[in-house]
């Protein structure tokens, strides 16, 4: 049956392909498709765990103390049965064998089939087995995992589409370095439950050109494995099960917008300025070192923001040392030709966890209000350390530049500033070669930080305003919870007001100011922003052509008389009536 499922768009497009649904379990695992031919060793290795756990529980039940509560005994007895009952195996193998899922996959995804059915159980008591269950497959997966004894590689990750099926990725949630993860692999869409416009994983979903939908409530729960999906990433819609007709609608949809994307690639050429001959300068955002190259080939003057944090956020690698960040940092310069790269310390917490190295602090930052980004540094001065000299190395190559997140006090500006001259000494006592005038800025992202501007304006060289933080700041909304995606609106009075506020007191002070958040990169802003005064302009390169297509229609001149009215409207109405004439 065809049934449709509403989400927020995240990353346009439309994907058209069969489902592959990622549990909450199977995200803690490995999931690739087994080599042909290895699927019954495969199987064997899922029996082999099965046995496993049977000798633990064994083992668990025969070692129970005497005074052990009899509870515990029952609790053993009802697990060992669930484990003994044949049909927990079958279908992952049957999973295995045909579809070619790896051992936990298919555990998992059977995993989910029961706990959905016994979710519709009324029966308090028989309800309660399936946590029961759940527990025995967690132990089933745990002995899995132990039989790999290291970690699954990025290439072990096969897509689907090597079977020949464009596949959407179906999940309740993915958190951004599992998203990078599927970067390599051939995914036609994602959909989550969870997530919000701005949360790095939308951000990331966006940085890989697929179409994307999250916060569609309970799409994990009502897509089953193998179902046809369209997605449109536009609208935020999920069709289910799309007959022929529909179908065919999406298809030619598809092609139109192929067919505007190429028109768009006529622009790449041309000069950034507005028809009231303004220039414009337009930077890239990357997450990883090679995403430099398509920023150069799409015109980028430079990389605006460089996410150093995910390089950090591998869960089987140790936070990478000096040297490898260096060597990283090296080959974005050296991808730039001598074009500027801010690469923003590394800015953790909130909705980004560290990878393995990190493990023992990566629990603090949670709350997006918590340890997060500078503040982290700022308690980890060698970690801290460490990145700022491999920065400073790759600056003898070419224009690396310091970008740092989250900075709110007076006293976390000095103590930064006091670290990278420290980082400096380290590097000239040990005669490695670096740029002593290294520029060095400040994200202007905390509403505190936009207050005291002089503040940021009177010590660093240039200044970015992230608007993604800035919002979620200012009205209280965590970016990353879909239950208030809803009240997140980058045409709040109060961030009109601070960003114009921002804009022109860096003007003045002819201090370099640029956007590089999400706003910067959404063509129906653009001109709200050349309204304000900015010139540099921040996004994921899939948006640099359509940003640059606003920027060659816009005159500034007129824009920026009418900026005002725009600014002193406080009811919807009125902003209303003035964006509109603003961008008539
Ligand atoms: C921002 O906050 O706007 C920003 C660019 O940084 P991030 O999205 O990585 O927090
Ligand atoms: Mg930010």
């Amino acid at each position: 049956m065809t049934f449709a499922l509403h989400g927020i768009p995240v990353s346009k497009g439309i994907a058209i392909g069969k489902a592959v649904l990622i549990s909450r379990a199977a995200l803690e695992v490995s999931h690739y498709l087994v080599e042909p031919g290895k699927e019954e060793a495969e199987a064997q290795k899922l029996l082999e765990a099965f046995d496993q756990v049977r000798l633990e529980l064994d083992q668990l039940r025969h070692g129970l103390p005497k005074d052990a509560p009899q509870e515990m005994a029952a609790f053993l007895d009802v697990h060992g049965m669930i484990l003994a009952d044949p049909a927990l195996a079958q279908k992952p193998m049957q999973l295995i064998r045909t579809q070619r899922m790896n051992a936990a996959w298919a555990l998992t995804t059977e995993l989910n089939d029961l706990l959905e059915q016994f979710a519709e159980i009324e029966d308090a008591y028989l309800k309660e087995r399936a946590n029961d269950i759940r527990q025995v497959a967690e132990r089933v997966i745990k002995a899995l995992n132990a039989q790999k004894k290291e970690a699954l590689s990025d290439s072990d990750l096969l897509s689907p589409s090597d079977v020949g099926v464009d596949s959407i990725i179906v999940a309740h949630d993915i958190a951004p370095h599992d998203m990078l993860r599927f970067k390599e692999h051939a995914f036609t869409g994602f959909v989550t439950d969870l997530g919000g416009k701005t949360s790095h994983t939308a951000i990331v979903a966006r940085s890989m050109e697929i179409p994307a939908v999250v916060g569609v409530r309970h799409a994990s729960e009502m897509i089953r494995h193998g179902d046809w999906l369209v997605l449109d990433g536009e609208r935020g819609i999920v069709v289910v099960a799309p007959d022929e007709s529909l179908l065919e609608d999406y298809r030619k949809l598809q092609n139109q917008s192929l067919k505007e994307a190429r028109k768009l690639q006529q622009l790449k050429h041309a000069k950034t300025e507005t028809l009231d001959r303004v220039d414009i300068e337009l930077f890239a955002n990357i997450e990883l070192p090679e995403d430099a190259t398509q920023a150069i080939k799409l015109g980028a003057v430079g990389v605006g923001l460089f996410r150093s944090e995910f390089l950090f956020m591998d869960r089987h690698q140790a936070l990478p040392d000096e040297d490898r960040q260096y060597e990283e940092y090296r080959r974005v310069v050296d991808l730039m030709h001598g074009l500027p790269v801010n690469i923003r310390t590394i800015d953790v917490g909130a909705d980004k966890a560290l990878g393995a190295g990190g493990s023992d602090v990566s629990q603090t930052g949670t709350s997006p209000l918590g340890l997060r980004a500078i503040r982290w540094s700022l308690t980890e001065p060698e970690i801290f350390l460490t990145q700022l000299r491999a920065i400073l190395r790759a600056s003898a190559h070419g224009q690396a530049r310091i970008m740092i997140p989250m900075l709110a006090h007076a006293k976390e500006i000095d103590e930064t500033l006091r670290l990278i001259e420290k980082a400096k000494m380290q590097l000239h006592s040990r005669g490695q070669a670096f740029n002593p005038n290294i520029q060095v800025g400040a994200m202007i992202e905390i509403p505190a930080a936009a207050l005291v501007l002089p503040l940021f304006i009177d010590r660093f060289d240039f200044l970015s305003i992230g608007t993604n933080d800035l919002i979620q700041y200012t009205l209280a909304i965590d970016r990353a919870d879909h239950a208030v995606a809803h009240l997140y609106d980058p045409l709040h009075p109060a961030i009109l007001y601070l960003l114009a506020s921002i804009i022109d007191q860096a003007k003045r002070a002819n201090v370099p100011i640029a956007v590089c958040g999400e706003m910067a990169g959404d063509p129906s802003l653009t001109r709200l922003l050349l309204a304000m005064g900015l010139t540099d302009f921040s996004m994921h390169f899939s948006q640099l052509l359509l940003v640059k297509r606003e920027i060659l229609k816009a005159d500034v001149g007129m824009l920026k008389a009418r900026i005002s009215r725009v600014l002193k409207a406080y009811e919807p109405e009125a902003q209303a009536k003035a964006l509109e004439r603003l961008l008539a």
